[in-house]
């Protein structure tokens, strides 16, 4: 069993696209695609995200609170959202053994919950800031539930093999991480999550709007370090919100790498 990947579509969010592009001029929506990966390797099923929470779907307002609710906008379709991917795979949420969260906005950790018999590797970091904001208004979030959160300090190299390896990409959370992966295709990637929303941001070396920016100083040498990836190591970036590469790699069940 060799290690592949895995696209899993987990929904559509629209907002003002200024978000994404702050140059764009005011009232302009824009739709990206919420993915979240599956890479599968002989000690493991691996998650690299969770989506987006049922009921954020369902009652936006009574799940994230009114503000949050009156900005995005969420579309999810049948077959769409991240147990019914993995049931396109044959696989149940309890078949999870990992799970890799790049941050905890509640597009990428949304069903946390679910894979209660996972370990999940988050940034030490990202915890500590998601609790200082938990704790600054009070609202339930969905990260925060008893599971095996094992708190990385830096890079972590999963199965110690070299082929899955968490790598700090801060600066749009505090915590922010990726994940580059060695496929058994002979394919090398890695997955960014928002340290970088499409290739259009890497190109133009643009953040976006401030709101979803932590720190910008380390989110732009987070978007340095994935370049170089790309351009001296030869992987393949797979970016965080890109309909027009998401709408080109294979989707599941078909593995993508
Ligand atoms: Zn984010
Ligand atoms: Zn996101």
């Amino acid at each position: 069993m060799t290690v592949r990947i895995y696209a899993l579509n987990c929904g559509v969010l629209e907002f003002e696209r200024r978000s994404f592009f702050p140059e764009s001029e005011r009232g302009l929506a824009m739709r990206v695609p919420v993915p979240a990966f599956l890479v599968t390797h002989p000690k493991g099923k691996v998650l690299f995200d969770t989506g987006i929470h049922a009921e954020g779907f369902s009652d936006p307002v009574a799940h994230f609170g009114a503000a949050l609710a009156a900005y995005f906008k969420f579309h999810c379709a049948a077959g769409e959202g991240i147990v019914a991917q993995l049931r396109l795979l044959g696989l149940e949420p309890g078949d999870i053994t990992h799970v890799v969260n790049s941050h905890f906005h509640f597009d990428h950790c949304g069903c946390n919950g679910l894979f209660t018999r996972a370990e999940f590797f988050v940034q030490g970091a990202e915890m500590r800031a998601a609790r200082v904001l938990r704790d600054a208004d009070g609202r339930p979030r969905d990260w925060d539930q008893p599971l095996d959160y094992r708190l990385l300090e830096g890079e972590h190299d999963l199965f110690g093999d070299g082929k899955l390896v968490i790598v700090p990409t801060p600066g749009h959370t505090a915590g922010h991480q990726s994940l580059r992966v060695e496929a058994g295709s002979g394919m090398r990637l890695c997955l960014t999550g928002d340290a970088c929303y499409t290739q259009e941001h890497l190109e133009r070396d643009l953040l976006p709007s401030t709101g979803a920016v932590f720190n910008a100083d380390d989110m732009r040498h987070s978007l340095g370090l994935l370049r170089r990836m790309r351009d001296r190591e030869g992987l393949t970036l797979v970016y965080g919100h890109d309909a027009t590469q998401l709408q080109k790699l294979r989707s599941a069940p078909e593995a993508f790498a």
